[in-house]
């Protein structure tokens, strides 16, 4: 590692700088989203000169960045979401992580940064949670949330290329997103004037200038009485997403079978991990018919309109599955029966996934730390 334009950073040549008091941790109970960090962090640095640099953990702490930038200029950042979880076992495990890393390699490549080496990056992570594992909350509900992140860092104006880049892992306990047991169900605002993403453009890749734009739209849907976004395409309206999650349908088909569907990976669709494990489930159990197709607003409202709707959900990493209760479209609301039916499938989903994750049945998708 370390080789000048070797595109690796290898966990052999990681150092850890320990930080010798461990911060107190907060209240399981009280944990708000994204706002406690652990003791230490992992940082990697990249120049176009030096190719990548050793790994290290330090001590949780600011970064020092040029004002110039490209990340705070460009928006030449990138990042993942996922989870380590405390077992019943008190065992850590990650979940499926290597679609994480493979991803943010997919985004590294569309940002122009480096590439990493994927396995090894996995492990400098691994590492990083097995030194702050005290970290991850000793409850079946919460879980230690995990950011890598990668910025462009070179020091200049010009819109081109990054020659220096530093690629960071953050971590932080956080807590259940529905109080235990019980599913609030979300209300959406489907508003067609405003857009996610669209053909052609960078939606499936998971950078931050896919982000920062729907703070407006989502503070308008709050305003509007609105939980979250449901997001719209083109003419057709097609149904893409809602909030930072993907959306499935569970319905009765016009011949009246059951069908799961959710859009597409066409391009304007961000590839969930928790979507992909859903669609393999569904797939496993072989009950109904799993379908990737895209699904236009027309069609969801008559299939409404005609009773033919039975569960409306989210699906990512926060929540695992998030129930859709009502849609507020060109002024009128939709109320959607997903509570009503159970939820039966989203349940059914949530336990299962949850059953791995916390290591209640043995699966070859989550990764001991
Ligand atoms: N869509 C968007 C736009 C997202 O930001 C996320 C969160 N990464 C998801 C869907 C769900 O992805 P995952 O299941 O990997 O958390």
């Amino acid at each position: 590692g370390g080789t000048p334009g070797t595109p690796v950073g290898s966990a052999s040549d990681l150092t850890v700088e320990h930080s010798g008091t461990s911060k107190p941790k907060p209240d399981p109970s009280s944990l708000v989203f994204g706002k406690h960090f652990s003791d230490h962090m992992l940082t990697v640095h990249w120049s176009q000169q030096e190719g990548w640099g050793a790994p290290q953990i330090t001590p949780f702490q600011n970064l020092s960045l040029h004002p110039a930038s490209s990340a705070l200029h460009y928006s030449i950042e990138l990042f993942e979401g996922m989870k380590a979880f405390r077992g019943d076992d008190k065992h850590v495990r990650l979940f499926r992580p290597m679609l994480n890393m493979e991803r943010m390699h997919r985004s590294a490549e569309r940002s122009c940064l480096p590439l990493f080496d994927k396995a090894e990056l996995l492990e400098c992570i691994r590492r990083l949670v097995e030194l702050d594992q005290e970290w991850v909350p000793y409850s079946c509900d919460a879980s230690l949330y995990i950011r890598p992140t990668f910025i462009g860092t070179e020091p200049s104006l010009g819109v081109s290329r990054a020659c220096h880049a530093l690629l960071f892992v953050i971590v932080g306990p956080v807590g259940p997103y529905f109080a235990t047991g019980s599913f609030n169900p979300v209300s959406l605002l489907a508003d067609p004037k405003y857009v996610r993403a669209w053909r052609g453009g960078v939606g499936e890749f998971k950078i931050g200038g896919n982000y920062g734009p729907t703070i407006a739209v989502q503070h308008e849907a709050n305003k509007l009485g609105c939980q979250q976004v449901l997001w719209l395409y083109g003419e057709q309206e097609e149904i893409t997403e809602v909030g930072t999650m993907n959306i499935f349908i569970y319905w009765t088909t016009k011949d009246g079978g059951r069908e799961l569907v959710t859009p597409p990976l066409d391009g304007i669709i961000l590839p969930g991990v928790t979507r992909q494990s859903l669609l393999d489930l569904a797939r496993q159990w072989g009950e109904f018919k799993v379908t990737e197709r895209t699904v236009r607003m027309k069609e969801l409202l008559a299939a409404l309109d005609s009773g033919r709707v039975l569960e409306v959900f989210g699906s990512g990493t926060a929540c695992v599955v998030c129930p859709v209760g009502s849609l507020l479209y060109r002024g009128k609301t939709y109320n959607i029966p997903t509570m009503k039916n159970g939820p039966h499938l989203a349940k059914r989903f949530y336990k299962e996934l949850t059953d791995i994750q916390y290591g209640r049945v043995g699966s070859d998708w989550t990764m001991l730390v």
